[in-house]
């Protein structure tokens, strides 16, 4: 069977189930932050959990806590005040109904443990621990939008987030199911640092329950969005290899007072000549270095030398590929505007709409062009 047939079964036995189970369904993320995890510690917040470990069965209320390391193929299951067991996986499981939370300490990241609602499932992976966080779907896109889009800003911006971070679940869900999960927690899928404490964001995805994007075909749409595109939208095709048909460049009003609307860079006029010429830069004509964007462009030019702003962003590591350029004395000057790739939807810009009344589908229409905001149960995949 084909990949792209074994992908399409999969999802619609996937819209199947979430039409039976209503989408307050768990999906699984790999809590791949905890990279070379080796020992993590649990602590119950809230709730109360029941702990299966080496065939046993305890039950853990606030305050509990378990210490868990990898011992070979192996874990070392610790529980504070009662045991140690030996076991080839844990299952953390919160009682029906109960609005749960634990943390999550581990032997990387110092700091303030992450808390996480719901269930968990840790197994000795091949180097390290796998962590699984088992979450409700609402749970895991508020978190979602708490990472991506922050805490300022009002319900239709957050509403059109949701609905952004829902569409993109949708159509990656199967992308880690040999890791033996649904979706990573880091930027390889989107970010995901646990449970949302912002309630107008978990009400903006309560409110959305279902909603993705798609075109007018009904089949979900990459949604790509960035935090400032400096006044005009990127097409697609300038970033990535595809131009499409949703991800026009759109002129923004919306977003030029940000603190991350302009961006200015000095580099010595040497190192700049150094990197033109790596590239195949030959004039040394330093009338020719002076460069205008006024409206995005895809290319640099400096005489007859012609190279993809989006490379010399990535090389110089700058905000964005939206900049012009200035040589005085001995240097050169970058004038930028924006920060990200610019394509899609631009977060500042989305932010100041919803500030000024604007609905999440006007939102969403304004910077993706004829897409459609739909139930999910009524989209379909791409067969491609
Ligand atoms: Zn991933
Ligand atoms: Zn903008």
């Amino acid at each position: 069977m084909s990949t792209s047939r074994r992908r399409y079964i999969f999802l619609i036995v996937l819209l199947v189930l979430c039409t039976v189970l209503g989408y307050g369904r768990d999906v699984r993320i790999g809590l791949l932050s905890y990279e070379d995890l080796f020992s993590l510690t649990i602590k119950i917040q809230s709730g109360r959990y029941e702990l299966s470990a080496g065939g046993k069965m305890l039950t853990l209320t606030p305050g509990g806590n378990i210490l868990v390391t990898k011992a070979g193929e192996r874990l070392f299951v610790s529980v504070a005040g009662q045991e140690t067991i030996v076991a080839d996986s844990l299952i953390l499981r919160h009682s029906e109904g109960a609005d749960a939370v634990f943390s999550l300490r581990n032997n990387i990241v110092p700091g303030p443990p992450g808390q996480y609602n719901d269930d968990l499932v840790v197994k000795p992976g091949i180097r390290s621990l796998l962590a699984v966080n088992v979450v409700d779907i609402n749970r895991y896109l508020a978190g979602v939008v708490q990472s991506e889009a922050g805490y300022k800003g009002s319900l239709e911006y957050f509403k059109a987030q949701a609905v952004i971070a829902r569409t993109y679940f949708y159509m990656h869900s199967d992308r880690h199911m040999q890791d033996g999960y649904n979706i990573c927690d880091r930027t390889h899928c989107q970010v995901y640092k646990g449970m949302s404490v912002t309630e107008i964001i978990n009400n903006a995805v309560l409110i959305t329950g279902g909603m993705v994007l798609t075109n007018k075909d009904s089949i979900l749409v990459f949604a790509p969005f960035h935090a400032n595109c400096g006044g005009q939208t990127e097409v697609s095709g300038n970033v990535w290899l595809n131009n499409e048909g949703h991800l026009k460049s759109v002129t923004d009003p919306y977003c030029g007072f940000s603190a991350s609307a302009a961006w200015s860079r000095e580099i010595s006029l040497e190192k700049w000549l150094d990197y033109l010429s790596g590239h195949g830069y030959r004039h040394n004509k330093l009338s020719d270095l002076g460069f205008d964007q006024l409206s995005r462009k895809k290319y640099y030019r400096a005489g007859e030398f012609v190279f993809p702003l989006s490379k010399i962003r990535l090389d110089w590591d700058l905000r964005s590929a939206f900049f012009a350029v200035e040589v005085k004395d001995s240097s050169i000057y970058l004038d930028g505007r924006g920060y990200g790739h610019g394509v899609g939807l631009c977060q500042d810009g989305a932010r100041v709409m919803a500030d000024r009344g604007f609905r999440m589908r006007e939102i969403l229409n304004f910077y993706f062009s004829g897409l459609l905001v739909m139930d999910i149960k009524d989209a379909k995949a791409d067969l491609m």
